[in-house]
């Protein structure tokens, strides 16, 4: 078949395999976490890829919990890997549980026992691993290699009614030392864990499968045709089809996905890893900033969570899109922090309203606006008349920023000093500065300005031109709102590339919180957003000058809080 660029290479495959009609023409895909943390951008790759191709052929793609060890798992993540695949825009077909196959996968075990091709192990986790070899020399067999079947029977036995300790015994499949695979000398297939109820299972099981022996055999139940994932687990490939070996063309009572006598076998395949720079994406790693309180929790803005990137201001659109952009390919790599900035920043340019919001505030009083003030229209984004209008009040009394004024006029300056130049109050008139006042220490304290009638925006006079535009409030409708202006969680490119303790690499100005006045409008965020699927809707805006902004949960019926998003200037280089 002729190689198709738009493709990725697994779309490739895919395609490939429904020409050849294998599978009977079906495409079953996975996406299989670990219940033991919440998602993170990484996670979103390669949901985009399991679901993604599913969807484009026409095939289905369930949800799969691993959950095989009891130790770090919960509930609680269970239900938020659902609400932020949910909130990603993907549906599953079926939500299963490894935990729902340990009836089988334990039955196999003791087939294999049987067949002699496994053996309980009863050395230390060290010696089992001291023994293991090198790529290039041969492992040693464990003393207990060639135990005898009834003893490893009763053994295994013995292990899973709880009679024996923790780290105990294991037990082994038995393959082949010196195979120039590592994962091929001999594997662990089970273990003993007694500490900690599962959390679907309860104490039911004090044995638990190992990945190597529950991932392949998961996907054969259930009937996977495309098992994706990523390279790390190109080395565990063969045992992947070793164990399917073991039992494949006999067809599982309770997952009758496909015909009798089909040749149906599950294939892995594998694509690079998500690595962005300036974060972390182990989940060992994030658990361990949100139980030290080093963030607010897993969905702190600055985390590289899901749901941190939602309550950041991220929409599932422009996330998808990143992925997008970055594509899929063999080779391990590291992607600049800046692309995904980018992509949140180029839609929100194009949807986000732009309202005024000053962080720095001075007076400014008009000093011949006669009235008690008036009310001006305003495109919510200049020039979109799709995205509406809004009513901004006016008055003699506004607040600029402080840094929109200079005592001493200067040809270079081209905003407000005394005697300087006209400036354009954006959406309103143009002024002039005329004086200023400050307190006993010199701190600016008001800014004095005359203005002309006749140069109000939308009006004939509303085109004369000015060097430049300032942003403004109204002094007695504006509001006060909490911003929190937040920055890369790290300071450092790689932090899992340096030595030492990654939590020492933190970017200790990673958040400031800043209360700003702004426009009165947005004090409809004061009411409760509307929730979809138990995620409140929230809304996006550009705040001129400082960048793109989101509604904060913590906002409640007195107090606006705000996250930036992002900064208005991309440093994003193609
Ligand atoms: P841990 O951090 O505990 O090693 P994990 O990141 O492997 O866990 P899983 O829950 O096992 O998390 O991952 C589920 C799926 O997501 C797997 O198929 C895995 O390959 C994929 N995945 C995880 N991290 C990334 C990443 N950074 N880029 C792309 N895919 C990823
Ligand atoms: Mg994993």
């Amino acid at each position: 078949m002729e190689e198709d660029k738009s493709l990725n290479f697994i779309e490739q495959t895919v395609e490939n395999d429904l020409q050849e009609g294998k599978n009977d023409g079906r495409i079953q895909t996975r996406f299989p976490p670990e219940p033991n943390g919440y998602l993170h951008i990484g996670h979103v790759k390669a949901i985009c890829m399991d679901f993604g191709i599913a969807e484009k052929y026409n095939g289905v793609c369930n949800l799969r919990f691993d959950d095989t060890n009891p130790v770090k798992e919960d509930t609680e993540y269970v239900d938020s890997i659902q609400q932020d695949i949910q909130w990603l825009g993907f549906r599953w077909g079926n939500v299963y549980y490894a935990s729902d196959y340990f009836d089988q996968l334990y039955a196999l075990a003791v087939r294999f026992i049987k067949e002699g091709k496994a053996y309980i192990d009863e050395q230390t986790a060290e010696q089992i691993a001291e023994q293991k070899g090198t790529p290039t020399e041969a492992g040693t067999a464990s003393p207990y290699r060639d135990r005898p079947i009834e003893e490893n029977l009763s053994l295994f036995e013995a292990m899973q009614r709880g009679e024996i300790e923790d780290g105990r015994m294991v037990l082994r499949a038995k393959i082949d030392m010196a195979s120039p695979n590592m994962h091929f000398r001999d594997p662990i297939m089970y273990r003993i864990i007694t500490t900690h109820p599962h959390h679907r299972t309860g104490r039911k099981w004090n044995v638990y499968p190992m990945y190597d022996f529950a991932h392949g055999q998961s996907d054969y139940f259930e009937g996977v045709t495309h098992s994706i994932c990523t390279l790390e687990f190109v080395v565990h490939r063969p045992l992947y089809d070793y164990f399917i070996d073991q039992f494949a063309g006999q067809v599982p009572s309770n997952f009758p996905a496909w015909k009798e006598g089909s040749d149906y076998r599950p294939h892995q395949y594998e694509f690079n890893r998500l690595n962005i720079t300036y974060t972390v994406m182990s989940k060992r790693k994030m658990l361990q900033l949100v139980n030290e309180g080093l963030v607010a929790g897993w969905d702190d803005p600055r985390m590289p969570t899901v749901c941190g990137l939602r309550r950041r201001g991220y929409t599932p659109t422009a996330i998808r899109e990143f992925i997008n952009k970055i594509g899929y390919t063999k080779v391990e790599g590291m992607i600049d922090t800046g692309l995904l900035e980018h992509t949140i920043r180029e839609e929100l340019k194009a949807t986000a309203p732009r309202v005024c919001a000053i962080f720095d505030p001075v007076k400014l009083v008009i000093t011949n606006y006669e009235g008690t003030g008036e009310t001006i229209e305003a495109e919510n984004i200049d020039g979109n008349e799709a995205l509406g209008t809004r009513e901004i009040p006016f008055a003699r009394e506004l607040y600029i920023e402080r840094g929109d004024f200079q005592k001493e006029a200067d040809k270079n300056f081209y905003r407000l000093s005394p005697g300087g130049r006209e400036v354009r109050l954006k959406n309103a008139y143009i002024i002039q500065a005329t004086g200023y006042e400050e307190d006993a220490d010199g701190n600016l304290t008001t800014v004095y300005a005359t203005y002309d009638p006749l140069s109000k925006s939308g009006t004939e006079g509303g085109n004369r031109k000015t060097k430049a535009t300032i942003n403004w409030v109204e002094c007695t409708s504006c509001i006060d709102v909490e911003t929190r202006l937040y920055d890369r969680l790290f300071a450092v490119e790689n932090p899992s590339a340096e030595e030492g303790d990654f939590r020492d690499l933190l970017n200790k100005d990673s958040l400031k919180t800043v209360t700003c006045k702004a426009e009165q409008w947005l004090k409809r965020e004061l009411k409760k957003p509307d929730m979809v699927n138990g995620i409140a809707q929230v809304n996006h805006y550009q705040l001129l000058k400082q960048g793109f902004f989101v509604v904060d949960p913590d906002t409640d019926e007195k107090h606006i809080v705000l996250n930036r998003t992002a900064s208005l200037k991309d440093n994003w280089q193609k």
